[in-house]
C-alpha cells in the first residue's frame, strides 16, 4: 500500500515540474512516507527522519502515522509537516509552502481514492493499483483502522480498468490489486471484488492479475469460481494470525480455526495447485505455550508455501495495548514456525518439477511464477516479459528453470 502511496506522490511531483531526488543528499526537502503497523516500522520512520535532519533537509512525514507519534517527532525532531491519511494528495501544496517558508503544516483528510491512480511504478516490472482503502474491522491488535480509516472507500470500476489499460499500455504484465481490506472492495460502491475480476480479465489483452491479500471471511465461492482464470495469479495471502479459537477470539478476528480451515479446503478442492502464505502474530496476550502448540498444530495442516511470521507489540489505541504478553518467548515460537512452513514451500516447488510454468521476467536471469516463487534461469531474459518454462530443479531455497 505504502509503495503504491508513494509512487502516486511521486507522479503528482514530477507533473507538477517537482524533480524528484532518489537519495537524501541530493534532495532539498525530505519526504518520508510512513507505516504505523508495528512498533518496529515506526522506529524506523523515526530512524530516517533523524537521518534527514542530521543532513539539514525539511521533513515531510505523510501516511500511516498516530497523532501522538507525530506530536513526538515534530517535539524531537522538529518535522516541517505532517500529512496524515488522505491528506498525501496535498504532497504538492506542502512542498511548495516548506519551500516558501511557510510554518508547519498538518493536514488530515480522508482518503479520496478517485485521486489514487497511477500509471507505473518506478523501476519495477509489476504495475500496483490501490483499488480500495480503510477497514472496519476490529481487530483488538490492530492501528490501522485508526491510521487508515474505518469507512471502506473503493476506486469505482471504470477507474481501475482505466489505470489497468495505462499499465499495461505502458508495458507493464503484471498489475497487483491492493488494499487495506480489499474483500471490502466495492461495498460502499455497491458492487464487489468479483465484479470487479470479472470485468478485469475479460480485457483482451495478455496479462495477469495478482491480489496481494485477502481476509478469509472474503473467500466465498463466487469468488473462488473466478481464481481459476489464467488471467488471475494462483496466489493468494490469507492471514491466520493464530490457530487457537481463544487467541482468535481475545484478537477479535471475525472467524474461527475450523471456519479458515474449511474455506481453505474449498479453495484447494477447486484449484489444488494455488499457493496460500499466511501472516501469524505470536505472543499475543494470553498466547501460552498450549494455545501456541495449537497454532503450531494448524500450521502443520494447513497446505501454507509462505509464512509472515509476527512478534507481537503493543500499538498505542489499540484494545490489547496495556494487557501482559510472553515477550521472552516470541523468537524461539517465531523460529519454530518459520522451520515448518519452509519444509512445506520446498515440498510444494518440488510437486513443479519438470512441469511447465509461466514466468514474468523480473532480471536476465530470474522471473516470478503465478505461484509467486521465484525461478532462475540459464537462458537470457527480457524484464517485464512472459515466458513459459520447464521447472528443472528445486532446492532447499531455489528453483530452477529452462527454456525448453
Ligand atoms: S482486518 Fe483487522 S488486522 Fe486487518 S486491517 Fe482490519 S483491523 Fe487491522
Amino acid at each position: 500500500m505504502n509503495q503504491i502511496d508513494t509512487e502516486w506522490m511521486r507522479e503528482q511531483c514530477e507533473s507538477s515540474g517537482i524533480s524528484v531526488a532518489n537519495d537524501l543528499s541530493s534532495s532539498t526537502i525530505t519526504v518520508i512516507n510512513s507505516c504505523a503497523v508495528t512498533s518496529g516500522a515506526e522506529k524506523d520512520v523515526a530512524r530516517w527522519v533523524r537521518k534527514a535532519v542530521n543532513a539539514e533537509k525539511d521533513v515531510i512525514v505523510a501516511g500511516c502515522i498516530t497523532k501522538d507519534y507525530a506530536d513526538r517527532l515534530k517535539k524531537e525532531y522538529g518535522v516541517s509537516a505532517f500529512l496524515f491519511g488522505g491528506a498525501r494528495k496535498r504532497i504538492v501544496t506542502a512542498l511548495n509552502q516548506i519551500a516558501s517558508g511557510t510554518d508547519v503544516v498538518k493536514w488530515t483528510e480522508t482518503a479520496d481514492l478517485k485521486f489514487s491512480g497511477i500509471t507505473g511504478m518506478n523501476g519495477r516490472t509489476r504495475g500496483f493499483l490501490k483499488i480500495e482503502e480503510g477497514c472496519s474491522g476490529s481487530c483488538s491488535y490492530c492501528i490501522i483502522p485508526v491510521v487508515r480509516g474505518r469507512k471502506i472507500i473503493s476506486r469505482p470500476i471504470e477507474m481501475v480498468i482505466d489505470d489497468v489499460e495505462n499499465l499495461l499500455s505502458g508495458g507493464y504484465r503484471e498489475i497487483v490489486l491492493s488494499g487495506t481490506d480489499i474483500g471490502s472492495y466495492g461495498k460502499d460502491l455497491g458492487t464487489s471484488l468479483y465484479e470487479l475480476l470479472r470485468q478485469l480479465i475479460a480485457i483482451d489483452k495478455e496479462f495477469r492479475i495478482r491480489i496481494s491479500s485477502i481476509g478469509i471471511t472474503a473467500l466465498d465461492s463466487n469468488l473462488i469460481s473466478l481464481l481459476g482464470s489464467v488471467k488471475i495469479c494462483r496466489h493468494l495471502h490469507i492471514s491466520l494470525q493464530s490457530g487457537s479459537d481463544k487467541i482468535l477470539s481475545l484478537m477479535k478476528r471475525p472467524y474461527s480455526a475450523a471456519m479458515y480451515k474449511k474455506k481453505i479446503e474449498n479453495l484447494i478442492n477447486k484449484i489444488p495447485d494455488i499457493a496460500i502464505g499466511t501472516d501469524i502474530i505470536v505472543g499475543f496476550p494470553g498466547e501460552d505455550d498450549k494455545e501456541f502448540l495449537k497454532t503450531v498444530s494448524f500450521t502443520m495442516d494447513m497446505p501454507f508455501v509462505y509464512l509472515h511470521p509476527f512478534s507481537y507489540s503493543p500499538r498505542k489505541g489499540t484494545n490489547s495495548y496495556d494487557q501482559p504478553f510472553e515477550k521472552s518467548a516470541q523468537k524461539e515460537r517465531v523460529k519454530l514456525l518459520k522451520d515448518i512452513v519452509n519444509k512445506k514451500n520446498i515440498k510444494y516447488r518440488k510437486r513443479f518439477l519438470g512441469k511447465q510454468v509461466r514466468i514474468l521476467a523480473e532480471n536476465e536471469h530470474s522471473g516470478r511464477t503465478s505461484y509467486y516463487f521465484p525461478v532462475f534461469l540459464q537462458n537470457r531474459l527480457k524484464r517485464g516479459d512472459f515466458y513459459d518454462v520447464t521447472i528443472s530443479n528445486v532446492t532447499d531455497h531455489d528453483t530452477g528453470a529452462a527454456i525448453l
